[in-house]
């Protein structure tokens, strides 16, 4: 999963960018409201940090460009603690969700799983696939009820399968998703992470579509 983050204070938006990669995200940062408008508009992401206050363009007029083109992810503001009507204009604007400043990591790690979950169709924090499980509050996998062990790298494509369950995704897509716009991506590389991803859930729950992708999901109950 790919975030966004684009917030003029240089320490809050380090900050954020270091909470989300620790708990297994892809982050991308942007400092002003034109450079954060530009790569929402030409990067793929599951869900975007938006702070409202920002130099060149503010986060207002940042989520309305992107709403008025077609773009849906998922985004959450944030806002000045007692400034409601900013709250208003950001929901208004195509905002899903805001956390008022000054606000505690912990609950934009929170608000942030659960826009990408519901984006995805999924109303619970845990998602379910045969014998697979994702905890996506704890970031972690189990298989048969045992703990997965998996690199970051594993963790995020068993992570963007599971919430496409059932889609085809194809491997363009995976890399958009799974490494942030500096990395030199090497699509090559998904074959082998699929490869071993197969090999830790035991069972083959990921299917490869040729030419397409990979589609991952339960397979049928056998009667
Ligand atoms: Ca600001």
């Amino acid at each position: 999963m790919r975030i966004l983050v684009v917030e003029d204070d240089v320490n809050l938006n380090r900050q954020l960018a270091d909470a989300l990669k620790e708990v297994g995200y892809v982050v991308d940062q942007a400092f002003d409201g034109e450079e954060g408008h530009f790569l929402g508009d030409t990067e793929p992401y599951d869900a975007v940090i938006l702070d409202i206050g920002l130099p060149e363009l503010d986060g207002i007029s940042v989520v309305e460009k992107w709403r008025s083109n077609g773009k849906a992810m998922p985004v959450l503001m944030l806002t000045a603690r007692d400034r409601w009507s900013d709250k208003v204009a950001g929901i208004d604007a195509g905002a899903d969700d805001y956390v008022a400043k000054p606000f505690h990591v912990e609950e934009v790690l929170a608000r942030v799983r659960a826009l990408i979950r519901r984006a995805a169709g999924h109303a619970s924090s845990e998602i379910a696939c045969g014998p697979v499980r994702l905890d996506t509050k704890a970031s972690k996998a189990t298989v048969n009820g045992v703990a997965m062990k998996l690199t970051s790298h594993e963790f995020r494509l068993l992570s963007y399968l599971m919430h496409h369950m059932g889609e085809v995704v194809s491997r363009t897509e995976l890399i958009e998703h799974m490494y942030d716009q500096d990395f030199d991506r090497d699509s090559n590389t998904i074959e082998v992470f699929v490869g071993r991803l197969r090999k830790k859930i035991g069972v083959d729950l990921i299917e490869t579509v040729r030419g397409l992708g990979y589609r991952m999901q339960a397979p049928a109950d056998a009667d």
